[in-house]
């Protein structure tokens, strides 16, 4: 009887917390909840771990040899330090990387790491899996939001890209990994709480320091939150814009429905600490015949005027279904075209790791169903034909 007792809890004992993506507070919390560390030692246990951690990588209590033989048995026992489970890794001609990283069952989100891009090269991160606001020109945008990711998640992703490009200790100088854009699946105004606190873990001096002005929050305009975003992160500020006008806004960004442009302009101005040297980056994705008139580039410059400002034309990235199709390349420097004699600079945003399907609105779903076709073709008794 007790035999079967002692193994039903066993059966049924939680995973024990990992400690590699908590906030500072977090980390010293879990320390004394878990009587692992006195209340009175609580911070300098932290931050001794936490150099461990984000600056060394490490994920190995055994590593920590300045910690005592006892305590780190004690947190071994108690806590681990283990990344998710990498599902795929896939490496691009053009040297993107894509991870497909599981974060749970069912829960798969994808990371892209592009080379030459920022300082050095970026990493695009998600914040949720899927997403609730149905862009109609985006992959995401068609699939059901599964949930916000957390804090820890998010960081996981940046603890994994560093793992595969070797960049612990933390480098002071030559990375790679300079840039971090939240461009991946999600809306992430949507989970600001995880989104704030990762970008705390992920600034933080001590670790990881990628300084607030090389992190990127891209969103398709949830305006109340813009304010509390600026304030919390001091991220830099990217806005999904893509029409110029409300009703085709509302088309393509439904969002625009609840906060129309002039909304959202108000927003953007009124955005912390914007100036020449901290501009707003208003991404624009080239549909053909949609937006990418000669008339909607001019009216993009006059809605931009007084902002301190830089654009992103991002060449739509096809998906199967989708009703759209990319502007011609002509068109695409036309509209450049303009935009440069208003002052913005190369503006096009190169297609990269397009042969790993790394491409922005490709994210997971493209992989998933690589899978899916994959499974079709090791179990031919299914329907081969869809
Ligand atoms: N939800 C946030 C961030 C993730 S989307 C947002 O919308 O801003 C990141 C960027 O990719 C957005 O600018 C989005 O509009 C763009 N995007 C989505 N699908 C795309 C596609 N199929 N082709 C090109 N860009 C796309
Ligand atoms: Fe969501 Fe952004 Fe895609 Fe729109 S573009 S559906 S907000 S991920």
């Amino acid at each position: 009887m007790g035999v079967t007792l002692d193994l039903t809890r066993a059966a049924v004992r939680a995973k024990p917390p990992n400690l590699s993506g908590l906030t500072r507070k977090a980390l010293a919390e879990a320390l004394v909840t878990a009587e692992v560390v006195r209340p009175d030692k609580a911070r300098m246990r932290a931050g001794q771990l936490w150099r461990w951690i984000h600056h060394y990588g490490v994920t190995d209590f055994e590593r920590m040899t300045d910690v005592a033989k006892e305590t780190r048995a004690a947190l071994a026992e108690h806590f681990t330090l283990a990344r998710p489970e990498i599902v795929e890794r896939q490496v691009s001609r053009d040297g993107t990387r894509k991870w497909l990283i599981r974060m749970g069952a069912g829960i798969e989100v994808e990371t892209v790491y592009i080379p030459d891009v920022g300082r050095a090269g970026a990493l695009c991160v998600s914040s949720q899996v899927g997403c609730t606001l149905n862009c109609t020109f985006c992959h995401t945008g068609t699939q059901a939001l599964v949930r916000n990711l957390t804090a820890a998640e998010i960081v996981a992703q940046v603890q994994i890209a560093r793992d595969d490009l070797e960049e612990w200790p933390s480098p002071k100088a030559d990375r790679r990994l300079s840039n971090i854009v939240f461009m991946g699946m999600g809306e992430p105004l949507y989970n600001l709480d995880a989104v704030a606190d990762a970008i705390d873990v992920i600034a933080d001096n001590e670790g990881i320091a990628i300084s607030r002005r090389r992190i990127t929050v891209s969103t398709s305009g949830v305006v109340p939150e813009l304010q509390a975003l600026g304030e919390r992160t001091q991220a830099m500020l990217a806005i999904s814009l893509h029409a110029t006008n409300d009703p085709l806004r509302d088309v393509l960004a439904p969002l625009n429905r609840k906060y129309p442009i002039a909304e959202l302009m108000a927003g953007v101005r009124a955005y912390p600490g914007l100036s020449n040297a901290r501009r707003v980056t208003f991404e624009y994705v080239m549909l053909k015949g949609v937006n990418d008139s000669p008339a909607e580039a001019r009216a993009l410059v006059n809605l931009l005027k007084g902002i301190p400002a830089k654009i992103n034309l991002i060449p739509f990235n096809p998906w199967p279904g989708s009703d759209y199709a990319c502007s011609d390349w002509g068109t695409i420097e036309a509209f450049a075209a303009i935009l440069n004699r208003a002052g913005y600079a190369s503006p096009i945003r190169t297609p990269r790791g397009r042969d790993i399907l790394a491409a922005c609105g490709q994210l997971k779903s493209q992989s998933e169903k690589l899978r899916a076709s994959a499974r079709r073709l090791l179990a031919p008794t299914e329907d081969a034909t869809s």
